[in-house]
């Protein structure tokens, strides 16, 4: 069958920048799973799935803005490093989950200047360009437990 709204489709998957970096890839695990039309991927991928079917290999490159989004400058925040209770030394890169008005956000620290702390609440992937090797292994229906849920059960997908 091919792939298309209220399906489950399992698919090996090499993400790279523009540079062939490897960010990430399901090497070693399970495929991923995902229902299809549910958003459980980022857009610009799910589009380029639809009418594919198992055994399908393909290319897709996926501009920033239909993966994780344009980089938002008014996400970067400066705060008094009195406000990181418990950290002994704050430092570039570290990660911190925060209470923002849209729920638990997870920020990192950009930039550190003697009490201030500069957090940048956007996904890390924001602002790049995502290239995907994708090699589909198995499509089906998906459950009806599946569509209530608005994802998929089992290997790849969620286990509870
Ligand atoms: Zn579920």
């Amino acid at each position: 069958m091919i792939i298309s709204d209220n399906c489950i489709a399992s698919f090996h998957y090499t993400l790279t920048d523009k540079d062939g970096k490897v960010l990430d890839s399901s090497d070693g695990r399970e495929p991923l799973a995902y229902l299809h039309g549910a958003s459980n991927i980022i857009p610009g991928l799910e589009k380029e799935l639809a009418g594919k079917q198992a055994g399908d290999k393909l290319q897709v490159a996926v501009p920033a803005a239909e993966a994780y989004g344009e980089r938002n400058e008014a996400m970067m925040q400066e705060l008094p490093a009195n406000m990181f209770t418990g950290v002994d030394k704050i430092e570039v890169g570290m990660e911190f989950h925060a209470q923002t008005e849209n729920g638990t956000q997870v920020v990192s620290v950009a930039a550190v200047d003697g009490d201030t702390v500069t957090v940048d609440a956007n996904h890390p992937l924001a602002g790049v360009d995502l290239n995907f090797d994708v090699e589909i292994t198995e499509v089906r229906e998906a459950t009806e437990e599946e569509q209530q849920h608005g994802h998929a059960h089992g290997a790849g997908g969620h286990e509870h």
